[in-house]
């Protein structure tokens, strides 16, 4: 118990790092007592709240790999262009890509938290994810307020990481929970409903990333513009420029690249298919007035290809223009 005493200590002085050390080494040393295997156990013989801050403290540990969940991207070295002079698509032309290690969230790979851990630490972690989400969108009027042309694009892809980074959480718990051997605890049910309020805000933080790749295209066109000569950083940046503002006009704009969470996107389809069954329900059973105004309004093509979409589709949000990612020069230019 004696380093279990000195990571309390630790916490006491707000070093959280440090006492999450000290508690993996209390655990890999075998230097805790036998039977203790779960935060609850833990609890028993420290205290609730110094059990639950040291949970945190192991959730929010960083990865030993990486720096906040990034890492050089090595399709391009880290250029964000590939050998023709191409935007590198796998990291978005911006040389770094999510952290293999710890698959993007910059927190210590669940492989190094002791087994009966696992799940609590999942559920503190993504609850500050969602939290993040939450306090980044709400804030999100201040960086679209202003004129994005007049703003570094350093602001944005601070904000574009610091989304992904979430996701990526989320996303991690999704993987955690589909492993069959992973399935058993007293924290499952709360880290399932957790994952089904995540998918809601996860579809919200990729509208903001549409968005911000958007005010990434305004940026570099108005600096190509600014630009007088035809050298190849004015053809660099117009390339750019085009390139950022097809990935906002696309419907599935991250998919196939470094930045693709696959488990959460494809969730995501789901509830947004899910919805839109309902809304083609009440399609089905309209009040004859809208018939007769619209009555092939549920066959149109527009419904099989919407984006994910949360509770408030809105007809006028830029990821309605679906499949432009497969009309728009610069992707056929690229094959893809
Ligand atoms: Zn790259
Ligand atoms: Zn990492």
């Amino acid at each position: 118990m004696e380093l279990i005493k000195q990571a309390i200590n630790q916490l006491q002085l707000g070093h959280r790092q440090k006492a999450a050390q000290l508690f993996l080494e209390s655990y890999h040393h075998e230097l805790i007592p036998e039977g203790i295997t779960t935060p609850k156990q833990l609890a028993e013989v420290i205290s609730p709240a110094d059990a639950s801050h040291l949970v945190s403290a192991l959730a929010h540990m960083s990865c030993v790999c990486c720096q906040r969940g990034i890492t050089k991207c090595e399709n391009c070295k880290g250029t964000g262009r590939i050998s023709n002079d191409d935007i590198c698509e796998a990291c978005l032309g911006i040389g770094i890509v999510a952290c293999k290690f710890c698959g993007g969230t910059g927190w210590i790979s669940l492989e190094d938290i002791p087994q009966g851990f696992v799940m609590d630490v999942l559920v503190e972690r993504i609850k500050v994810a969602l939290y993040r989400i939450m306090v980044n969108l709400e804030s999100s009027t201040e960086i679209f307020s202003s004129d994005a042309s007049s703003t570094d694009p350093k602001e944005y892809l601070k904000q574009f990481l610091l989304l992904n980074r979430q996701l990526a959480v989320i996303e991690a718990g999704m993987v955690f929970l589909e492993a069959p051997t992973n399935a058993q605890s007293a924290s499952q049910n709360q880290l399932e409903k957790l994952i089904e309020l995540s998918v809601k805000k996860a579809i919200q933080a990729w509208r903001q990333i549409r968005e911000l790749l958007g005010s990434l295209a305004q940026c570099y066109l108005k600096e190509a513009q600014k630009t007088s000569s035809a050298n190849i950083r004015k053809i660099h940046l117009q390339q750019k420029a085009d390139y950022y503002q097809s990935l906002h006009d696309s419907f599935d704009c991250l998919n196939a690249t470094e930045w693709e969470f696959s488990r959460l996107y494809q969730k995501a389809l789901q509830h947004a298919q899910h919805k839109q069954q309902q809304n083609q329900q009440a399609v089905h059973h309209p009040t004859p007035h809208a018939t007769a105004q619209n009555p092939d309004h549920s066959a149109s093509p527009k419904t099989k290809t919407n984006p994910p979409q949360d509770d408030q589709p809105n007809e006028d949000d830029p990821s309605h223009q679906a499949n432009a990612i497969y009309s728009h020069p610069y992707h056929k230019r690229m094959g893809a």
